[in-house]
Parts: structure tokens; sequence; C-alpha cells
């Protein structure tokens, strides 16, 4: 099938603004009638476009974030297209924003760890994770004590290794180390 002109699509266009500046009520109505129709498919186009924004402008989008959570502290949408972002971000506030080990602020980088490093364990038998931990967290208050928050890289090497090569860094940097 040959490709519309520009043109065509033009004409088109301006047909389609023409037929709106004329029929504005009645566009609307349909548009609405088809939402309400069509409540999946709305969703998903939401959803579609908060990735696209997301991942284009990842830091604007957290600054939007924040600024949006800010003003809306009481009532943080968790039902939203963006309550998994959303939810993230509560625990981590929730828990210091920024890794216990290393300090890294970077949202994406941080993750949940089980202090008493169990947290393989927990997985095995069923404990949740993600953002099914961070919701259950959320609804038992953020319980201080038994998680903390770790970059990917130090909850890696703690779970590894049981012990992060910061730790003697850090123990070298103030002198404290025997090496
Ligand atoms: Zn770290
Ligand atoms: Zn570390």
């Amino acid at each position: 099938m040959a490709r519309k002109s520009k043109e065509a699509i033009e004409r088109g266009n301006q047909f389609s603004r023409d037929y709106y500046a004329k029929n504005t009520e009645a566009c609307k109505q349909m548009t609405k009638a088809w939402r309400e129709a069509n409540p999946d498919k709305v969703r998903q186009y939401r959803k579609n476009a908060w990735r696209k924004r997301y991942s284009e402008h990842a830091a604007e989008e957290l600054a939007r974030i924040n600024e949006w959570k800010k003003r809306n502290k009481s009532k943080i949408a968790l039902g939203s297209s963006v309550s998994l972002i959303a939810e993230k971000l509560a625990f981590l506030e929730a828990y210091g924003n920024c890794c216990e080990c290393c300090g890294d602020e970077r949202f994406e980088f941080l993750t949940g760890d089980h202090v008493n490093g169990n947290g393989a364990a927990l997985r095995r038998a069923g404990e949740k994770f993600g953002y099914d931990l961070y919701r259950k967290l959320r609804l038992m208050g953020y319980p201080k004590g038994e998680y903390r928050l770790l970059c990917m890289n130090c909850n890696f090497a703690h779970g590894k290794y049981g012990y992060c090569p910061h730790q003697f860094e850090a123990n070298r940097e103030y002198g404290l180390s025997a090496c």
C-alpha cells in the first residue's frame, strides 16, 4: 500500500481540527465514552507514556516526583500508574535515602536489605521482596531494625561475602586497619 503523502496527512489533520472545532462537545462526549468503555487501554496508554517520559528525562522526572510527593504527602496515590516508583521512593525516604555502607544516594541503585543478612533464605521461605516488600513495610509503618538501605554493589558484596570492601577502605582511610 502506498504511503500517504505529507500533504494528504496534513489535509486529514486539518479536517480533524476543523471537525473538532465545529463539534467540540460531541467529540468530547465520544472520547469520554470511549475512555469509559476501555479503562484497560487508557491505563496502558498512561503507563507507556510514563515509561517513555521517565526513561528520557529521569532526572527531571525524579525532581517532579519529589515535588509531587511533597504536595501529596498524605495521599501518595499508590493506585496510580506511578505507584511502583512512588512505592520505592516512599520506602527509600523512610529508610534514609542512601546506602548505609557507601552513602550512594542514587535511587536507581538503592535496594532494601535484611540487616541480619538472611534475605536469600527468607525469600526462599516465601518472604516478599521488591515492591511487595516495600508495600508490606509501608503497611507496617516502616519498622526500623530489620531492614536497611544498601546500593546494589554493597548489597551484593554483603550478601555474597558477608562483608563489603568499603568497610576495609573506610578503615584504612581512618587508620583503623592493620593493613
Ligand atoms: Zn553502597
Ligand atoms: Zn559498601
